[in-house]
Order: structure tokens, then C-alpha cells, then sequence
């Protein structure tokens, strides 16, 4: 493949087209990059912070054009496109404040004169990133990578090339110097040739556990330093003391937000039996209210999603369930004459041997998984190989806490939706990957975090 062409996911027409890099280009930026990480690292944090509060100006500014720019090219609904941009906009500023608390020395009193911990910029960062929140994504990793005094250089999905062309232009608007920061449009082959480059030390993807199996090899092959940020099957558990009408409206919005292609929502809803039936019936009839349509039109509730491809093999996991016992009770089928919608889609009855009780489930299908009791849907919620993200709800926050206390993910939620947010550590644990993004844990990821000791 020599161009990357991108398919508006409502239409089916072509949007945007962007030639692959040669090694000429890919090496100018390599080069560029680390020509300027000696100056950007060592400029003071409070001018890398004022880069990056008019990064967040600029995205402001220009929220209708990169909300455009997101649903033509991946399907977000307009609304979800909006509050997108306003959350990297919020972790622009909130990394621009609060970075240089967070990179602070550390005293650590000893018998010498002085200890103390120092976080020290590493270098050019290879960001491998996905296409499902096209934009976030990358601020996530970048404001406090570049806050921190790295550079980086973004290796996006092949199917939104110009989300990441308007992540750059937002990035030169802002004045951010000539080789902090660019694009590499190229494919995964050269992505592992980037990465055995001396001059890129470390690497973060946010993707499938496909991709991070191939890319953490590479790294360790390599010694870098490696953040993997992979795929979730998330347990959302209904004790029998919830309230069903909020927590059934949670249900909707953690499972069809974005349709479905959220590595944190709900995937797996467990429920025990006392409520099941009240649950999922009133679960159906909310679900009735997603209805696909034309995502730039303020009415439409439910996204296609984002290729025809991903569209596909969903169904494929849905009948695979089916086929093995599961029940089909709203949706279950692709959305006839838009391009790569999938209706909302509630499976009930599913056990393990499923596709739907044992992957991933990316796009708009929620798996219901009934248990005896709280013990069994503890059981069955660590009964995965992922470890992203996990909800309780329950009447007894206590209960809840001590529910979400067992749960073995990155993130437990009582009573709330689970979802990132800039000021917490964000990431995972088993097939769901290493490494933390986000608060100061995230910061501290790509730093060397240096002991100095005078005697
Ligand atoms: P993907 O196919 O793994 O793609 C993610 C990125 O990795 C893309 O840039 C892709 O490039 C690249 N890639 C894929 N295979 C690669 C390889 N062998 N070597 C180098 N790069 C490779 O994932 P996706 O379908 O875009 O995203 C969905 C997955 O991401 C889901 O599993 C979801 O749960 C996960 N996700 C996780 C988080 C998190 O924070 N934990 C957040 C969002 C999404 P190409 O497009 O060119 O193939």
C-alpha cells in the first residue's frame, strides 16, 4: 500500500488521501526530532507550559472544524466529537499547570548531604495510536510527554490521517518548535524500523493486543522503554440493592457511547439473579433509544462504526455467540444503508466458550452474564484475560468498595461510568497491557527518574 485512502464509515465516500512516507521523509523527521530535543528539554517548564495552554486556545478555536474532521473520517457523533476536543483542550491546561509539581526533585532524607529523584526528559517518543478517540488519544500521551521535555513523533491509524494533520497544524499554530513534534504517515513495517532507530527511545501504543504483542516484542528486542495501553472486556456488576433506573442508564451510555468502540465501556454486564430480569428488560427497552443515523445530525444516538472491516468481524463474534446458545434480544444485525453502522445489539444467556464472554467486543453489543450472587460475579468478573476497567453498583457504597477492591483492572468504579480522566493514572493490567498514562503516574512513564546522591 503505498497511500492511505479513508472512507467516511456514514456514506461509504471517499474523504482524504495522504501518500506514505519514503525513508527520505521518515529520516528528515527522525532527525528533526532529535535535533531539537537538547532546546525543548532544557527550555523552563513555564515556556513548554505556554506552548501548550495555546495548544489548548487553538483547540477551542477550532472545535467545529476538528468535529467535522472526526466524524467524516471515523463516524463519532458530533456531540461526542465536541466534548472529545474539550478534553484535550482541559489536559493542555491542566499539564500546563500542574507539570512542574509533578517533576519536581524529591528529597529522600539519607545519611548523605543530599538525596533526591530528579525526572529528566528521555528523548523522541514513538506514539503508535488508534483511530476511536482520534484525538484524545494523542493529547493524552502528549501533554505530559511534551511537558515533560520529550519529543515525539505520531505513527496514527491508517484510517485517520487527517486527524493527526490536524493535530500537527493545531500544534504549529500553537508555536510549538519545528521538530518537537510531527507525523509519520507510514505503515507498520516501517513503524518497527522507526522504532529500532537509536534515535527513538522509547514507544507508547494505545491498540489492540495484536499490536502490542508485535510492538512491546520489538521494543524489548530493542530495550526501550515500552507503554502498552491495549483492549478491555469490561465487567459492569449489578448486585441486588442497585438502583436499576440509574444504573441502567449508565448501562446505555457505557455501552453505545462512541458506538461501542470504547476500550473502557461495559462490555460484559453481570448481573445477579434477583434483578436480572428487571435489569435487562428495562436495559432492552433504553437500548431501543439508539438509533443510528447521520452522526454530524444533532438527533442521531448511536455512531457507525468506524470501518466496514471492523464492522464485519463484530458480526462475526455476535453469530459465533449466537450459535453457541446466546440470545439475541434487540439488534444483532449491521444497519442497512449507511456504510458501517451496527444496530445497538444486547446478547442474553452468554457463558464461557463464547466470543462474547471471552473477547473483546468492539462496537455496539453488550454481553449479559447472570450469577447466583455477589461471590459468583466477582468470579466471573476476573474470569478474563483483560484487566482494563471494572464498575459496581450497588445501594452500599461500602459493599461497592469492597467489591471493586477484588476487581483485577487498572480502574474500579462505584456507582459512576468508568472513563479517564486527566488528573488519574489510566491503564491496565493482564492482556490490557503496562505502563500508565495520565497523572503523575503517567508523567513520571517517560522520564529517566535519576537518584542523585551527594555525600
Ligand atoms: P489496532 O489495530 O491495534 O491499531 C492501533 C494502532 O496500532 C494503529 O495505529 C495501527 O496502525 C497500529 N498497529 C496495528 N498493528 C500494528 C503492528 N503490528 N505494528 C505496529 N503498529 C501496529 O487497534 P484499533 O483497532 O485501532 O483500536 C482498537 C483497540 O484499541 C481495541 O482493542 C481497544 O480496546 C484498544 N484501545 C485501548 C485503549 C487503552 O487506553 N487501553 C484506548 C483505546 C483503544 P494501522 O491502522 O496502520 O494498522
Amino acid at each position: 500500500m503505498s497511500s492511505y485512502t479513508t472512507i467516511n464509515p456514514h456514506t461509504g465516500q471517499s474523504e482524504y488521501s495522504v501518500q506514505l512516507m519514503d525513508g527520505a521523509a521518515v529520516e528528515q523527521r527522525l532527525a528533526a526530532a532529535a535535533a531539537a530535543f537538547p532546546e525543548w528539554s532544557s527550555r523552563p517548564l513555564e515556556q513548554r507550559a505556554a506552548v501548550l495552554r495555546r495548544a489548548g486556545e487553538v483547540l477551542k478555536r477550532r472545535r467545529e472544524e476538528l468535529q467535522r474532521t472526526m466524524t467524516a473520517e471515523m463516524g463519532k457523533l458530533r456531540v461526542e466529537a465536541l466534548a472529545e476536543i474539550d478534553k484535550c483542550a482541559q489536559a493542555c491546561a491542566y499539564y500546563a499547570e500542574h507539570a512542574a509539581g509533578f517533576l519536581a526533585p524529591q528529597t529522600i532524607q539519607t545519611e548523605a548531604l543530599r538525596s533526591y529523584v530528579r525526572y529528566e526528559a528521555m528523548g523522541c517518543v514513538l506514539a503508535v495510536m488508534p483511530w476511536n478517540f482520534p484525538i484524545w488519544q494523542v493529547f493524552r500521551f502528549l501533554a505530559p510527554g511534551l511537558m515533560a521535555g520529550n519529543v515525539a513523533l505520531l505513527k496514527h491509524a491508517s484510517n485517520v490521517p487527517r486527524c493527526a494533520d490536524a493535530i500537527k497544524s493545531v500544534l504549529d499554530e500553537a508555536g510549538l518548535p519545528v521538530g518537537v513534534f510531527d507525523i509519520l504517515h507510514i505503515d507498520n513495517d516501517q513503524a518497527a524500523e522507526v522504532l529500532r532507530d537509536p534515535r527513538v527511545v522509547a514507544v507508547t501504543l494505545t491498540g489492540s493486543e495484536r499490536a502490542g504483542r508485535s510492538i512491546a516484542a520489538n521494543a524489548g528486542d530493542q530495550l526501550k522503554k515500552s507503554v502498552m495501553e491495549l483492549g478491555g472486556s469490561d465487567a459492569f456488576v449489578v448486585l441486588e440493592d442497585a438502583d436499576l433506573d440509574k444504573t441502567v442508564a449508565a448501562a446505555v451510555k457505557s455501552r453505545f457511547d462512541n458506538a461501542g468502540q470504547t476500550c473502557i465501556a461495559a462490555k460484559r454486564f453481570i448481573v445477579v439473579e434477583a434483578v436480572a430480569d428487571v435489569f435487562v428488560e428495562k436495559f432492552v427497552s433504553a437500548a431501543r433509544e439508539r438509533v443510528p443515523g447521520d452522526p454530524q445530525r444533532e438527533d442521531s444516538t448511536l455512531a457507525p462504526m468506524a470501518r466496514a472491516d471492523l464492522r464485519d468481524e463484530l458480526h462475526k463474534q455476535v453469530q459465533a455467540s449466537v450459535a453457541k446458545g446466546a440470545k439475541v434480544l434487540i439488534g444483532g444485525e449491521p444497519v442497512a444503508g449507511t456504510h458501517a453502522a451496527y444496530a445497538a445489539t444486547i446478547l442474553d444467556a452468554v457463558v464461557p466458550g463464547m466470543p462474547a464472554y471471552e473477547q473483546e467486543l468492539f462496537g455496539p453489543v453488550a454481553a449479559i452474564l447472570r450469577v447466583k450472587d455477589e461471590a459468583e460475579a466477582v468470579r466471573v468478573a476476573n474470569d478474563t484475560t483483560y484487566g482494563l476497567g471494572g464498575s459496581v453498583w450497588t445501594a452500599d457504597p461500602d459493599r461497592g468498595e469492597r467489591v471493586a477492591q477484588q476487581l483485577q483492572c487498572g480502574a474500579a468504579f462505584v456507582n459512576a461510568i468508568v472513563k479517564s480522566d486527566v488528573r488519574l493514572p489510566f491503564g491496565g493490567t493482564k492482556r490490557s497491557g503496562f505502563g500508565r498514562e495520565l497523572g503523575s503516574h503517567g508523567i513520571h512513564e517517560f522520564t529517566n527518574i535519576k537518584t542523585v546522591v551527594v555525600a
